[in-house]
Formats: structure tokens, sequence, C-alpha cells
């Protein structure tokens, strides 16, 4: 979505020309609840002639899929005998059995909840995207890194 009806609040370069009222009322029509349905929430800023035009590649695809790949393998071995396949799938229930957070998150995890105002759903996420992003480094305890990486993927512009 955008940033706001002229599409340019938040923009470096571009001034928006839109009235905080109306950024404001356009941004509320997306609902809270409809929010906390989404996992990540990424802002993507203007990308500089430079950089389009840059000879240079990112990661390989290859590389990339490899990752995901191990990742996925690794939650479908967590899961075995359960109805579950990967963790996005998990109810509340299953996300206290499985994403326990290390003792040293504990106060990052409850900060979190208080400072950014966040619903039990949205918590759920936030420690299903923390289960994920640690599985991806082949760690099976949730490290407080973990968890400050699946935080920073809620929206703080929007609400
Ligand atoms: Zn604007």
């Amino acid at each position: 979505m955008n940033s706001c009806p002229c599409g340019f609040y938040g923009d470096p370069l571009k001034e928006c020309t839109c009235s905080p009222g109306l950024v404001a009322r356009y941004q509320k029509r997306i609902s809270g609840p409809f929010l906390d349905r989404v996992d990540i929430f990424v802002e993507v800023p203007r990308v500089d002639y430079e950089k389009l035009t840059d000879d240079r590649l990112g990661e390989e695809s290859k590389k990339v899929q490899a990752r995901v790949t191990a990742t996925r393998t690794r939650q479908q071995e967590r899961f075995r005998g359960t109805r579950l396949t990967c963790n996005a799938e998990m109810t509340p229930n299953e996300v206290r059995e499985y994403c326990q957070v290390e003792d040293a998150a504990q106060g990052l995890l409850k900060a979190a909840m208080q400072q950014l105002n966040l619903s039990a759903r949205a918590f759920h996420r936030i420690l299903k995207l923390a289960r994920t992003i640690a599985d991806m480094e082949q760690s099976e305890i949730i490290t407080a890194g973990h968890l400050a990486e699946a935080i920073q993927y809620r929206p703080r512009s929007l609400i």
C-alpha cells in the first residue's frame, strides 16, 4: 500500500502534499484486525536510478532457495507426528509449546508488548516469525536477536 493518498509520505526526496489529518484517515482505513493478520511489514523506499542500473547482482536465488528448503525441512522434522507442517500453522497453544524464548529475551518481549501495544494475535505472530528466523539459523532456542528481528517487522508508522 502507499503511505498516503499522494504516495510520498515519508519519502526523503519528494514532499508529501497531504494534510496530517488526511494521512491519518488514509492509514486508518486499514483496520487493526486486518493488520494483525499480516506477518511481515517492510517499508520499501524509492530505488535510486544508480541502484536500478547497477550491474552487480544480489545473492544467488539458488543459495536463497537452499536456505528456505533447509528451514522448511527443519520445521517438518519438528512437527513430525502432529498435524502441523510449518511454523505459520501453529495455534496459540502450540506457540507456547514450540516458541520458547531464552531468558535474556523475556524482558524484550514484555517491553515490546507494552510499548507497541500489541494484540494477542500480533504477539503470537511475532513469536512464530522469531521461531522461523531462529530456524533459518539452525538455532533451537529463540534468542533476543531473533526476537528483535521479528519485532521490527511489525508496522511502526501505521496506527
Ligand atoms: Zn501524501
